[in-house]
């Protein structure tokens, strides 16, 4: 028998899963003709152009001219014609792209024209494009069937996109736990691994693959006839999901009742999250089908996305959270040159630029408004520290509703900043309601970026990050206003009976998490919770807090 080879990898969304591995990027250089290069700068001119003019449809005349900007660029004989002629006399074709774009950007970087010398930001994009376009058609294409995709980086769009075409895992090289991608994984239920060796980026195309992201293992190439004894010890059966959960409301040990809601960021979690018990939806992420756009959503972009998951939640709990482009969220226009922070033009990323657009916050409440309207509709504003955020929100949503005959939703905020828990008193009067986002709450008391490998949702069990949880919490209950979690520790073992010993009384957690979360709700005791988190304010590390919190 051949022996398969094996990849550890950090298990970041638990599960089994069998398929063909689709390896979406390859780890071999960008291999592409003369032709094919010269192809690849007509599409991504191509491509612009008719971004532009949708941009321009939509009334958005400033932003389609500066991704016109970006196709005249790809469409210039004079960055075109050098990379092809090097390719054309054998040089490396990820070499040639990117001197003959330096050698552009480095002439419009020396102009004395700061406007013109800001377009370098532009020219490097488009050699982006352009490799990314060739280093995706050298990729295998998606196999028919199951498949798991393996990537350098699996991104969160990538997993909605392929949630229903087939997709049963995902291997990526980069991030962790607490990578979107991760997060999108635990909302679809498909078992997806991080942090594994480059190496499996070259692994041929259209073997088969055993993922077991419970073990933190990609068996690749086991064939038919090896498989029993690849399987042992190995439960395909987790794959199935489970029964549909109950419509009655989750309840601890002791009748306590308890929200529990599920997080989305497409239909297919909606539907899983609903049939497995979920009263709605308590957070609709609705930036992640844009983390790899060239431009802010169109209202028409904006009203097809939300129809299809808002239609799904009639009469029942639909919070919408506004674009939050920030952490590992932040698309290509609003990058620098660093991959992160604002864009070529100057733009910020995250609330400020949202804010700061002229259309983009009026348009995507508009069709927020348009599509929830048959439900309980909340919306939710990302990574607030000031109360002028809020302001500026609530008038233009006030404007937007009375423009369209609406009723005015609530607003709420997400609690995921330090300054903001720590000021929680400060702005409960001026918001209905607190989401506590504890991925990006542990994230900064703890210094750890959102792809940090050792980031995880158990953190939140730390001392200092349940200290500002506790004091969210008992703001919200001053002020008479509703206080629910939806960072990932949620639906963390060790975290939920703090989160209810601290008096939570709404869960928001991944689409297929819902059916566990209510099983263990209904083993918790609230009196002993509210002793365990007592006791874990009082500890000094999440070590010691472990050592409490007896194992669900
Ligand atoms: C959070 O930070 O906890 C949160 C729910 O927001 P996101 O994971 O989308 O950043
Ligand atoms: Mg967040």
């Amino acid at each position: 028998m051949n022996l398969p080879k094996r990849f550890a990898g950090l298990p970041v969304s638990e599960g089994i899963a069998l398929g063909t591995l689709h390896i979406a990027d390859t780890e071999t250089a960008v291999s592409a003709t003369p032709e094919e290069v010269g192809e690849a700068f007509a599409a991504v001119a191509a491509e612009r152009f008719a971004l532009a003019e949708r941009l321009r449809d939509a009334g958005r005349e400033q932003e389609a001219a500066i991704i016109e900007v970006g196709g005249l660029i790809a469409a210039d004989p004079l960055l075109a014609d050098p990379a092809v002629a090097a390719v054309r006399d054998g040089g490396d074709v990820a070499t040639a792209v990117r001197q003959a774009t330096e050698a552009q950007a480095a002439v419009l970087e020396a102009l004395p024209n700061p406007e013109m010398a800001e377009r370098a930001g532009d020219v490097r994009q488009v050699a982006h494009a352009v490799l990314d376009r060739l280093s995706q058609a050298g990729a295998a294409p998606r196999p028919a069937g199951d498949f798991i995709l393996v990537r350098r980086e699996v991104s969160p769009a990538d997993l909605i996109e392929l949630a229903e075409a087939g997709l049963v895992g995902a291997v990526s090289v980069a991030g962790g736990a607490s990578s979107h991608a991760a997060i999108i994984a635990r909302g679809l239920g498909v078992p997806m691994i991080a942090g594994t060796d480059p190496a499996v980026l070259a692994t041929p195309a259209g073997q088969r693959g055993l993922l077991d992201a419970d073990a933190g293992e990609l068996i690749v190439g086991p064939e038919a006839g090896d498989l029993p004894a690849v399987l042992t010890g190995h439960d395909l059966s987790q794959r199935q999901p489970g029964p549909v959960g109950s419509d009655e409301p989750a309840r601890t040990a002791d009748g306590r009742e308890i929200t529990v809601l599920c997080n989305v960021a497409s239909a297919a979690e909606t539907r899983r999250g609903l049939a497995a018990g979920a009263a709605g939806v308590g957070l609709l992420r609705t930036e992640i089908p844009y983390t790899e756009a060239l431009a802010w959503p169109t209202l028409a972009e904006d009203q097809a996305q939300l129809e299809p998951i808002l239609s799904l939640l009639t009469g029942r709990p639909a919070t919408v959270r506004l674009l939050d482009f920030s952490g590992d969220k932040i698309p290509p226009f609003l990058r620098d040159e660093a991959g992160v922070g604002s864009g070529p033009s100057g733009e910020a990323a995250g609330l400020a630029a949202l804010l700061a657009h002229r259309t983009a916050l009026p348009d995507q409440l508009r069709a927020i408004l348009q599509a929830g309207r048959g439900t309980n509709l909340a919306v939710l504003i990302p990574m607030v520290s000031s109360l002028d955020e809020v302001r500026q929100v609530r008038d233009v949503l006030t404007k937007t509703a009375a423009a369209l005959g609406a009723d005015l939703p609530r607003l709420g905020i997400m609690v995921e900043l330090q300054v903001t828990a720590a000021a929680a008193a400060t702005f409960a009067p001026a918001v209905d309601f607190f989401s506590i986002g504890t991925n990006d709450l542990t994230g900064q008391v703890l210094g750890l970026d959102r792809r940090d490998p050792t980031a995880k949702p158990a953190l939140a069990a730390d001392p200092r990050v349940l200290a500002l949880i506790a004091r969210v919490a008992d703001a919200g209950r001053q002020a008479g206003i509703g206080v629910s979690v939806c960072g990932d520790s949620a639906a963390d073992p060790l975290v939920l009976p703090l989160l209810i010993g601290l008096g939570v009384n709404t869960l928001s957690v991944p689409a297929a998490r819902v059916e566990r979360v209510r099983t263990w709700l209904a083993g918790l005791d609230t009196p002993a919770c509210a002793a365990l988190a007592a006791a874990a304010l009082q500890a000094s590390t999440v070590d010691q807090v472990r050592d409490l919190v007896p194992p669900l």
